[in-house]
């Protein structure tokens, strides 16, 4: 495969294949694709919609019966079933699913959004597929009625959390046209996007049958700055998330615009002002250094201002010298008490732990 960590998007009609259900077989094909990606050592989180559809038709077809509920009511009818779907058809091939559900709010909070990057990184890490969906009974706002395509912007949001290096929105249309095919003959498909501009905003249109295409775009917009690439294409089209990840061509791809450790980079130096730093041992400067490892608390030798756990701060060496930035997983007190011990005594001297490193290799930059 040409990508190594990959966001695989599905919308709803893809997962109901139309109808008014969740349609097991389609779900079941792109289980299948998500299973040959990792079986060729790729890192797959999905993101699934489909739950207020999957609501829709439980609560049609059995008591109680309410024709006004809420799509926030409707999720949370249908995000057990839609879990429950996933679950069985990844168990086929004894792959674990985990549900996360996400709103944005939590990604634009400091410790949301640490706390959700490691825990996608751990369910990774441990060989689960992450099934992300925004959590409508909180994120939804009936004010704001046609707040479609949430989860196109949801999954880029995903990619960036994740450093994924493709995102992949699988839909029920070819891709990005020139124009609406259905009322302009001409309009042909833009196979390749180097760099979005406006006037891919406008081809989007917002016509129906245009599978959202604006929320598409402007998801695709963030996630190719967060440095993945981008691929929309139609996921009936056999074998089109594959196809997407083995870098061959399928619907409309977007290049990256940013290089990721450079947009990594940016979002962690960013990410608040510098409260703090911790100064380290030439082993554990060496080792951030050349050997591109995590900080642990063995190596901490002193803790300078205060800080709480999300918090950017700086790590010195010995002599004063800035070595790295990174978002820590422990405060400033916590790293007082750590300091100098070895990972596995973290659980018994604070009585919990947040991890073994104090700044995971991942949340961290070299100065
Ligand atoms: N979260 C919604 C659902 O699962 C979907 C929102 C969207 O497709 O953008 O039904």
């Amino acid at each position: 495969m040409r990508y190594r960590r990959i966001v695989a998007k599905f919308g709803t009609s893809l997962l109901t294949a139309g109808s008014d259900r969740l349609d097991l077989e389609a779900m079941s094909r792109l289980v299948g694709q998500v299973v040959r990606l990792r079986e060729a050592g790729c890192e797959v989180a999905v993101v699934s919609s489909g739950a207020q559809a999957a609501g829709r038709h439980v609560l049609a077809h059995r008591p109680p019966e309410s024709p006004d509920l809420s799509r926030q009511a409707l999720a949370s009818v249908g995000q057990s079933h839609l879990m429950q779907s996933w679950d069985e058809l990844f168990e086929w091939h004894d792959v674990v699913v985990a549900q996360v559900l996400l709103t944005r709010r939590d990604l634009s909070d400091r410790l949301g959004y640490l706390n959700a990057r490691n825990t996608l990184r751990d369910l990774l890490g441990c060989g689960a597929v992450p099934i992300v969906n925004e959590n409508d009974a909180v994120a939804l706002d009936e004010v704001l009625a046609s707040r479609i395509g949430e989860n196109d912007s949801l999954s880029a949001f995903v990619a960036n959390l994740i450093d994924a290096d493709l995102l992949v929105i699988l839909t029920d249309v070819d891709g990005l046209y020139t124009a609406d095919p259905s009322l302009d003959p001409s309009a042909h498909l833009i196979p390749e996007v180097d760099a979005i501009d406006d006037s891919h905003e406008d081809a989007a249109g917002d016509g129906p049958g245009r599978g959202g295409m604006t929320s598409k775009i402007s998801a695709a917009r963030v996630a190719t700055h967060g440095g993945a690439a981008v691929v929309i294409a139609n996921g009936h089209a056999p074998d089109a998330l594959v196809t997407a990840a083995e870098g061959v061509a399928i619907g409309t791809r977007f290049a990256p615009a940013a290089n990721q450790l450079e947009s990594r980079k940016r979002w962690i130096l960013g990410n608040a002002g510098v409260n703090g730093h911790l100064v380290v041992d030439g082993g554990a400067a060496a080792a951030l250094r050349d050997r591109g490892r995590s900080l642990l608390p063995a190596g901490v030798k002193d803790v300078e201002g205060a800080f709480e756990r999300g918090e950017t701060i700086e790590v010195r060496d010995l002599d004063g010298k800035r070595v790295a930035a990174g978002i820590t997983n422990y405060a400033s007190s916590e790293v007082l008490r750590i300091r100098g011990l070895r990972s596995d005594l973290i659980s018994e001297t604070l009585g919990y732990a947040y991890g073994d490193e104090v700044i995971h290799r991942d949340n961290l930059v070299l100065l």
